[in-house]
């Protein structure tokens, strides 16, 4: 063919490549079970397009990953007869980041170029975003790789050195799949680099980081056999030693069990936690496993995840549900919107149905009766595990709350059925302590005599709130009052909840009347204050009238001359402000 075309990585690209090879990350084990990772997707995807593309001309018959190292040339070869790459998804795919925290990932390149990569920022950025296929630049000089798209005739050679550019070519013979020849780095222990093309090395990485991988991940192994004589003559010398030989013979070195199907005393922790990496694509540990198995009318399993560390995407609009569909053991599709509700889209993991079509659409999902009854059987056993991990795991429950909470609390707004769980399973802050948070029912449990409903205020942050004039009179009178400043609150207070029949109050709005179940409270001495501010008062309603539609005395205030209050029913400013933000 020509001259390989050379090209240049994104200056993005290429500042990943250099924290990738410079990077001090001590897990470049890892490079293994990203690539191990990406050939088992490739072979899902090519199983599942052959069921639905009859006409595609591939031998799916024997599917497999294959590992070939190499200790002479000190060369990795991982590689798969999976669904292949065109050239164009070569460029879009391995030549560029192409993957969907790109942006985010920009931003922090970006940041941490100001301050000056350190190796520590580096380490970080690594282990935050799990950058899948670069991570072979942490320990290959050089790492090529050939691929074919199944049904295409022509292949594509990608090559690059992890420095400013990679070279792309055509290859007329290369086999159907993808195979990512890694020239390796020399030995560095101290650098944790170690030897990638020693046989034990690589079946200890397997065993530790993919041994659940679903397709059979093959090396080539010496084994030492007795060599078979004919009868006549080994029965004439049997007190020699039986001769042996070394034969090369192809051993599968996962056990490809799916952990979902396993009951939890079967499986250890490290293995769920590499299988959530799988499914996550993230790096770090799981908070919680959560095991599913249902019997009866609708057979499925279910095995899934609460992160530790919210992703990057979180609040993106493309943020996407976790939750992978498989069908008997068959991968069907990743990010099943269907089976998880949009406010628990961090939760990772998978749920294999028994009863569906492996030909199964999204647009049949949407309907299906049994998918709706695994989605609402999942939704509630998410809300009672943050619920026990609250009361069990106080410390890992707050871990939860800090990086989920807002998205939890999306629920109470749209998911009105659960919403009593929600609440049940959410933890507020509040005026009773300044760090920790308060649960509904321990709010209550602290409320005042003749307190009935749960007060509460909106606001920017937690400063804003406690410093606002409304305050005063509920600090003078030790009346304890919800913080709420995330965005979402001011959307489940104004949706009308209510917690063990109590209805929230915000101290912004409305008339308060903290005197009512005031013994000494003083009716007269109001009427007569009242009468000797009349003037000021409709002096003030008058002179303010484009801003204020009323001005009243008030024993909100202890500190503050004044104060603005909302009307019971109009909007407060944070809910005026989203609206605004959303173009409404
Ligand atoms: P991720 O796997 O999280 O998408 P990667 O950097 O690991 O990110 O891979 C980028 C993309 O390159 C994959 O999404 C996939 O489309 C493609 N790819 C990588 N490896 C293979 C492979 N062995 N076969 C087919 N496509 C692959
Ligand atoms: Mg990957």
């Amino acid at each position: 063919s020509a001259q390989p075309e050379v090209h240049e990585f994104q200056a993005e690209t290429r500042q990943l490549l250099d924290l990738m090879v410079h990077s001090i990350y001590s897990n470049k084990d890892s490079f293994l079970r990203e690539l191990i990772s990406n050939a088992s997707d490739a072979l899902d995807k090519l199983r599942l397009e052959s069921l639905l593309d009859k006409d595609l001309d591939v031998d799916t018959s024997d599917l497999h990953i294959t590992l070939i190292p190499d200790a002479e040339k000190r060369t990795l070869v991982v590689a798969d007869n999976g669904i292949g790459m065109t050239r164009d998804e070569v460029v879009g795919l391995i030549g560029t980041l192409a993957r969907s925290g790109t942006a985010e990932l920009r931003r922090s390149l970006a940041e941490a170029r100001e301050k000056g990569v350190s190796d520590a920022a580096a380490e970080e950025l690594i282990g935050q975003f799990g950058i899948g296929f670069y991570s072979t630049f942490m320990v290959a000089e050089k790492v090529t790789l050939v691929t074919r798209k199944a049904g295409e005739t022509t292949g594509t050679r990608w090559e690059s050195t992890g420095d400013g550019t990679y070279t792309i070519d055509d290859v007329p013979d290369a086999p159907q799949g993808t195979s990512v020849t890694l020239a390796l780095k020399p030995v560095d222990t101290e650098d944790h680099l170690y030897d990638y093309a020693d046989k034990t090395k690589l079946r200890q990485l397997v065993k530790r980081y993919s041994d659940f991988i679903a397709w059979p991940i093959r090396m080539d192994v010496e084994k030492t056999v007795p060599v078979e004589k004919p009868e006549s003559e080994s029965d004439e010398d049997t007190d020699k030693a039986p001769e042996t030989k070394t034969v090369v013979e192809a051993e599968t070195i996962n056990s490809m069990k799916a952990l979902w199907a396993k009951s939890r005393s079967e499986v250890s922790e490290e293995e769920y936690h590499e299988f959530y990496r799988h499914v996550s694509h993230a790096w770090d540990a799981p908070l919680e496993t959560i095991t599913l198995q249902a019997e009866g009318t609708f057979e499925y399993q279910a095995l899934l995840f609460i992160p530790t560390q919210p992703p990057f995407d979180l609040f993106m609009r493309d943020s996407k549900v976790g939750i992978h569909l498989y069908v008997k053991r068959v991968f069907i599709m990743d990010d099943c919107a269907e089976l998880m509700p949009e406010y628990l889209r961090f939760v990772k993991g998978v749920v294999d149905a028994a009863d569906l079509s492996l030909n199964v659409s999204r647009e049949i999902l949407q309907q299906d009766r049994q998918i709706r009854a695994i989605r609402r059987r999942l939704t509630k056993k998410v809300i009672s595990t943050v619920t026990e991990m609250r009361d069990s795991r106080p410390d890992d429950y707050r871990t939860f709350w800090d990086g989920f909470g807002r998205v939890f609390k999306e629920g109470l707004v749209n998911d009105p059925d659960n919403r009593d769980a929600l609440l049940k399973a959410s933890s507020f802050a509040s005026t009773h302590s300044e760090e920790e948070l308060t649960t509904l029912a321990d709010y209550i449990g602290r409320m005042k005599s003749g307190q009935d409903t749960i007060y509460y205020m909106t606001g920017e942050s937690r400063q804003q709130i406690v410093n606002s004039p409304h305050m005063e009179a509920f600090r003078a009178k030790g009346i304890e009052v919800l913080v709420l400043s995330d965005p979402v609150d001011e959307m489940w207070v104004s949706a009308g909840a209510e917690f063990d029949g109590k209805t929230f109050q915000s101290i912004a709005k409305g008339a308060v009347d903290l005197d009512a179940d005031d013994e000494d409270s003083d009716d007269t001495s109001k009427d007569d204050q009242e009468k000797a501010y009349a003037d000021l008062l409709s002096w003030l309603t008058t002179t303010l009238s484009d801003d204020v539609s009323e001005t009243r005395l008030s024993s909100r205030l202890t500190e503050s001359p004044a104060c603005l209050v909302g009307d019971t029913f109009s909007m407060s400013p944070q809910l005026e402000k989203l609206y605004r933000a959303s173009g409404q």
